[in-house]
């Protein structure tokens, strides 16, 4: 049996004629740089996630760098975020001339931990105060703890940017007025940077991303940061850059968005079959440690955050062998992240190296991400469990 991480085939086919319909009205139109089309899918994203606005980018990398030039943020300024990620929620960070710091994952969800995070913001305002802005992962399609994160970004005034890139429409359960509130991922810090990229849960025809607020001010800030800095027409007052999402990208993400919450449901499911199978299995726990689904750690929420699995990455021993074990059976697996962001060699002359962070560290040797789609079929999974059952 052949098990792919990942096949867009099924979601091409049934959106082949629809897709090619709409692309050919773009073509036809001859208004090829935003428009009606991408301020629609604008206002669908902004209803889907309950913010005011949102701001359609180039990517998800995008996405991040006019955030963090939205909130001017620059050279001599620091940002707090994780080391376990992709790379461009650091990439972005360098690139406006910043510099990130770090703190330590939790183990169960991979994502930052607020403790943490308290440690550091309360040491930097004991000293130089250089932290300017927070930027939190939902990583693999579970929020990070954003009800301490908030308290914190409030207490030390600071701005969050969430990094959601794989989680658009992950739910979390923040307490407001002394109640529990679900709210979206990208729809609770000052500003949310989803991607479209092909493998995200919501993925175009190339790349794409959006930037959303609930803040009119900076709703008008990104707008001017996408297109060169420009407000208006030709008058710059700061500089942005080319940062615009293509209609053609915009018409196919409108097409395939009122399906996302049914994916999310078959991802669902895909995690609890892999979960009944592996304790069935008797590997739960161990060797194999399950992606944990975090409780929104506040009074009332009784039911775990609400995980979108882009990813479901289980943790092992001995993971690189098994690796190669799968992929010699036929399954698609991949290793998210191999490397920490501190231990990437373009950080060598900054000196971050000699930094270690434990947990994200022993994460980057055991993840392993399995095959989650949602049109995979039940006896894939079975068959990647007894798979993983043989080797161990
Ligand atoms: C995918 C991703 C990005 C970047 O998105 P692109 O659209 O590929 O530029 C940023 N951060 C995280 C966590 C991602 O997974």
């Amino acid at each position: 049996m052949n098990v792919p991480l990942l096949d867009l085939h099924p979601q091409m086919t049934l959106f082949r004629d629809q897709i090619l319909d709409a692309v050919t009205s773009v073509i036809d139109s001859t208004r090829y740089i935003l428009g009606s089309e991408v301020s629609g899918f604008e206002e669908e994203v902004a209803a889907y996630c309950g913010t005011r606005f949102g701001v359609g980018v180039s990517s998800g990398t995008d996405a991040l760098l006019v955030s963090l030039m939205a909130l001017g943020i620059g050279p001599g300024d620091l940002v707090l975020t994780t080391p376990y990620t992709f790379f461009a929620t650091m990439g972005s960070i360098l690139r406006v001339g910043a510099r990130p710091v770090f703190a330590d994952i939790e183990p169960g969800t991979m994502n930052i931990d607020p403790g943490e995070v308290e440690r550091i913001l309360e040491a930097d305002r004991a000293g130089e105060q250089r932290i300017k802005a927070m930027l939190p992962v939902h990583l693999f399609g579970q929020c990070a703890d954003m009800g301490r994160l908030l308290q914190l970004a409030d207490r030390y005034k600071i701005p969050v940017i969430e990094d959601a890139a794989q989680a658009i429409g992950a739910q979390f359960p923040l307490v407001e007025n002394n109640a529990v509130t679900w709210k979206r991922a990208g729809a609770m810090g000052a500003l949310g940077c989803f991607s479209f990229f092909p493998s995200k849960n919501l993925g175009g025809i190339g790349d794409g991303g959006m930037v959303v607020t609930s803040d009119a001010d900076l709703d008008r800030v990104l707008r001017s940061c996408r297109n060169h800095g420009a407000e208006p027409k030709y008058y710059h007052a700061r500089i942005g850059g080319n940062f615009r999402l293509d209609p053609i990208q915009a018409v196919v993400l409108s097409i395939k968005l009122p399906h996302l919450e049914e994916w999310h449901r078959a991802r669902r499911r895909n995690a609890r079959l892999y979960r009944e199978l592996f304790t069935r299995a008797g590997l739960a726990d161990n060797p194999v440690v399950l992606p944990a689904e975090a409780h929104g750690n506040v009074k009332g929420a009784d039911s775990a955050n609400y995980h979108i699995y882009n990813q479901f990455v289980i943790r092992v021993p001995r993971r690189d062998a098994l690796r190669r074990f799968l992929q010699d059976n036929s399954i698609g697996c991949e290793i998210y992240y191999p490397l920490c962001l501190h231990q990437q060699a373009c950080l060598d002359p900054l000196g971050y190296g000699s930094q270690s962070f434990p947990v994200a560290e022993q994460a980057a040797r055991e993840s392993l991400a399995l095959p989650i789609f949602p049109e995979l079929q039940q006896e894939q999974i079975a068959y990647v469990v007894d798979k993983i059952s043989e080797f161990f």
